[in-house]
């Protein structure tokens, strides 16, 4: 098993060019690939320093390793960014990436322009199998229904905008929907390698409504879910909190933790409705389907830019004769695709009376 966890603590691409030459020049899944896609994180249209995408210098620093390993290899950059996949050249100026891509004459990739295909049960861009190689370069960041997104759930940015949506339609159960992501990895696994950009990570409600926090770590494994197993326990916190994890626990026989005994522990602080998972388990079947965390519309933040609105999968979002959008709370279904896709803070998220009395 590949598995490398290395503390970082600034995005200084020198060392990080050499950390991702070291890894690429020994991965057999690189150096025999002549294609590569390179997936980073590109939520939505935020600053570098807000930690919500993966950093460009993280990008720029991977660009540079592989050029420098092999310079005749065709190098594409792609994501497909929730309901801002319509917005994506400014999602792409805000990240910075859209420089770094320029500078290095990166081939751009629009996932949606590359016809979706159905693999056995999976619907994903057929960019897949345009290119031998994906480096994913994930975003180290806590999430609102899967507890963290790791190098496994960066693979859903794979599946093309609105199939994204149908995904939390099918699988409401933050659980069912981690399991159904995590099989896009399984399906992809042999031409994928992880890198985790934590450096600086996003904390509490994420993945795009937290705060930054130095972790100051990056992280490479030729397989994600060693990788992922590997954070999630660095952060203290069991393995099935990241919810793409669970699939993964019957499967892998033993997980070797001599890769992370050197490293020291950090702490994450968790999105609110994550908590649940940390009640007594007497407790939690007790009230776990009682208490709620509902969105709810902030009208003075508002830009009426309607992201919410296209991004939520039960159509629990109506837009009033004010032009203003409102959630019906009984459709909800608590998938928090809209509160993850506001870019202006105009959706907070509001706690149950039994949710206040028991989640601390
Ligand atoms: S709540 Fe946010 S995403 Fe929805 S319309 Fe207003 S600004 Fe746009
Ligand atoms: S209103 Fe928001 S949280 Fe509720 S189902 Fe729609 S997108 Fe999901």
């Amino acid at each position: 098993m590949s598995l490398i966890l290395k503390e970082f603590y600034d995005y200084d691409l020198e060392s990080l060019t050499r950390f991702f030459f070291d890894t690429l020049s020994s991965s057999g899944k690189f150096i025999n690939s002549k294609k590569i896609l390179l997936k980073p994180n590109l939520l939505q249209a935020s600053p570098p320093d807000r930690a919500i995408t993966t950093h460009p210098v993280f990008v720029e620093a991977a660009i540079l390793a592989i050029k420098e390993i092999d310079s005749e290899a065709e190098i594409y950059l792609g994501d497909s960014p929730g309901a801002n996949f319509i917005n994506y050249e400014n999602v792409l100026r805000k990240t910075e990436i859209l420089e770094v891509i320029k500078k290095y004459n990166i081939n751009l990739v629009r996932i949606e322009e590359f016809h979706p295909k159905k693999y056995g049960d999976i619907i994903l861009s057929s960019i897949i199998e345009k290119v031998d190689c994906i480096i994913n370069l994930a975003k180290l960041k806590t999430h609102s229904l899967t507890g963290l997104t790791l190098a496994v759930k960066n693979l859903f940015g794979l599946v093309p905008g609105n199939s994204k949506v149908k995904y939390h339609k099918d699988f409401p159960k933050n659980t069912d929907l981690g399991i159904n992501i995590a099989k896009i990895y399984d399906y992809l696994k042999d031409k994928t390698i992880s890198y985790i950009d934590g450096i600086v990570a996003h904390e509490g409600e994420g993945p795009s409504r937290g705060t930054p926090v130095k972790l100051g770590l990056v992280g490479y494994s030729e397989d994600a879910v060693f990788l992922d197993f590997a954070i999630t326990k660095i952060l203290g916190l069991p393995l099935d909190f990241c919810k793409t994890n669970i699939y993964f626990l019957n499967k892998v026989n033993h997980f070797d933790e001599s890769a992370i005994q050197n490293i020291q522990k950090r702490r994450i602080k968790v999105p609110i409705s994550t908590k649940v998972d940390f009640l007594p388990v007497w407790l939690k079947r007790f009230v776990a389907s009682r208490i709620k965390v509902k969105p709810k519309i902030i009208k003075s933040n508002c830009i009426k830019c309607y992201l919410c609105y296209k991004s939520c999968p039960v159509k629990a979002i109506q837009i009033e004769d004010d032009k203003y959008p409102v959630i019906e709370e009984n459709k909800c279904i608590e998938c928090y695709c809209c509160y993850e896709v506001c870019e202006s803070d105009a959706i907070e998220l509001k706690r149950s009376l039994l949710h206040r009395i028991y989640v601390r």
